[in-house]
């Protein structure tokens, strides 16, 4: 009966959020954290609960005189994050107020704008300008600052991560007091991948490049002939992913490469009709196979088909495509040299627990360059692969993670504090990040020495402003 209801659920949902995109003409996403009628939700509806105050400030001085009067506050963007990180404890802040354009310098192709403007918008100020990032992760509806705060990457040979594009911050610290801050900055890094707890970001300027079209294709190939390429696919298209599937031998590959041909005809409907089959397909058709046990004998059949897209589109709808699919991602991030052994085991995992009867998942595999811009975001320091377990969001997904987790803490990898974080906590993120993640500690010591950025997920991962019950509000 469960598994029937997670079903539905995760079929109606996205079909509601497919339908809302197409007939507003992609202006209004369904499924986004808000909070109405005084109640928080987080996009996928799992975080609901009523904070004891919702604060939307309009100026800086108000973020500023508010944090100086308070005891615990949580700042969220559009709710895209996939823990509780964004349940506040005392005081709930969004920024959707404070966003929007600050200033323009179109000779240094630079735009400050407001933390709390989202990516879209960003792109569309950017835009405007004649510009565009330099390349973008696979969504457009979160908020710039909560993106940095999660240190949100994409997959490239040489461009990995969002903050690459930012030149500065304005960060208002724990005591009230408002900082700016450049890469080379202690407390850039702390920011960037700290979930908020240095500070609210309230201003980021970006760093834009002429605005470009990309070539996007997607392909089906072997995962052997994956393995034995991998080097050659990085080397010779700018960016790549792949997509892995249980009980198949298949693999997607997508590429996106910057191109001077013009963009493809109907490219961004085709994109829309693209993305909302495959939704559609995960939610209806893959969760059926999945719960019904058929997964096992028809996986190799279903991806062995080819499947294929090639559209050249402008830069940014070629790297995000809205996605509606109601799922839950767990990821991390581990050495590259280690892609396809910890790729297996964790899709080994999920086929050695599949007759618990576990939803419909597939395996996305990203790649970044050493990312030197922050102390304890997963891609710190080191070449990467990001293995992200994206689940259906229904019956039997909290099963699988909770054996993942302790897989992803057995070999060590590091998680993305952005994703489902279920178990890990302060001694783990010690372990893991050793030094920085002192030096992180102290810092957050020093910007916020009262821990009014803390909650319950904060201070289990960092052990800093552990909560009364007595303090708490109404809880989720
Ligand atoms: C469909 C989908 C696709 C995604 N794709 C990717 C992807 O390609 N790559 C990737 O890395 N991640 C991805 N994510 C993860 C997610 O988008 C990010 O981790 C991001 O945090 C969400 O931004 P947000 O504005 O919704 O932040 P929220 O979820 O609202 O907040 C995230 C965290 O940041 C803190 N925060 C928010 N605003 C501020 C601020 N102004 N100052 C300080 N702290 C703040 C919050 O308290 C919270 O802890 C995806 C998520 C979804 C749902």
């Amino acid at each position: 009966m469960m598994r029937f209801f997670g079903y539905l659920r995760v079929a109606l949902f996205t079909t509601v959020n497919i339908v809302a995109n197409g007939v507003t003409l992609g202006r209004y996403v369904w499924l986004e954290g808000r909070v109405k009628g005084g109640v928080f939700t987080n996009w996928a509806r799992r975080f609901r609960y009523g904070p004891r105050k919702f604060v939307k400030p309009t100026t800086e001085q108000v973020i500023v005189e508010l944090i100086k009067n308070v005891r615990r506050v949580r700042v969220f963007g559009s709710g895209h994050s996939f823990n509780a990180g964004v349940v506040s404890q005392e005081i709930l802040v969004s920024l959707d107020d404070y966003s929007g354009l600050i200033w323009k310098d179109p000779d240094k192709r630079q735009i400050a704008v407001k933390g709390g403007t989202r990516v879209r918008d960003v792109i569309a100020l950017l835009l405007d300008e004649g510009l565009a990032f330099s390349a973008l992760p696979s969504h457009d509806a979160q908020s710039i600052a909560g993106i940095l705060s999660t240190d949100v990457h994409g997959t490239g040979r040489e461009w990995g991560f969002v903050s690459e594009s930012v030149v500065r911050l304005k960060l208002i610290d724990g005591n009230g007091e408002v900082h700016e801050c450049g890469p080379s900055d202690d407390l850039f890094e702390a920011a960037i991948g700290g979930i908020g707890a240095v500070g609210v970001i309230s201003e980021v300027v970006i760093q834009g490049v002429e605005r470009f079209n990309a070539e996007q294709k997607v392909q089906t190939k072997t995962l052997a002939s994956v393995e034995k390429d991998l080097d050659r696919l990085l080397q010779r298209n700018d960016h790549l992913s792949l997509y892995l599937f249980p009980f198949a031998d298949e693999c997607r590959v997508n590429t996106w490469n910057r191109t001077d041909k013009k963009q493809s005809p109907l490219g961004d409907l085709r994109e829309f009709v693209r993305t909302s089959v495959d939704a559609l397909g995960a939610a209806w058709i893959g969760n059926l196979l999945a719960y019904t046990g058929l997964l096992r004998t028809v996986s190799s059949l279903v991806y062995g088909v080819e499947h294929g897209s090639h559209l050249i589109l402008e830069s940014n709808k070629a790297f995000n495509r809205t996605i509606y699919h109601l799922h839950q991602e767990l990821e991390f991030t581990v050495p590259f040299e280690d892609t396809f052994e910890v790729s297996r085991r964790f899709i080994g995992l999920y086929e050695e627990m599949y007759h618990l009867g576990l939803p419909y998942a597939i395996f996305e595999v990203r790649f970044t360059p050493k990312q030197e811009r922050t102390l304890i975001g997963a891609g710190r320091d080191r070449r990467s692969t990001w293995i992200d377990l994206v689940c259906n969001d229904s019956h039997g997904f909290e099963k699988y993670y909770a054996a993942a987790e302790d897989l992803v803490k057995e070999i060590e990898a590091r998680p993305h504090l952005g994703k489902f974080c279920e178990t890990f906590d302060q001694e783990y993120l010690a372990r893991i990040h050793q030094d920085t993640f002192t030096e992180f500690l102290n810092l957050a010591e020093r910007h916020d020495p009262e821990s009014k950025f803390a909650n319950d997920f904060t201070s289990r991962l960092f052990g800093r402003g552990t909560i009364r019950t007595s303090e708490a509000g109404s809880q989720p």
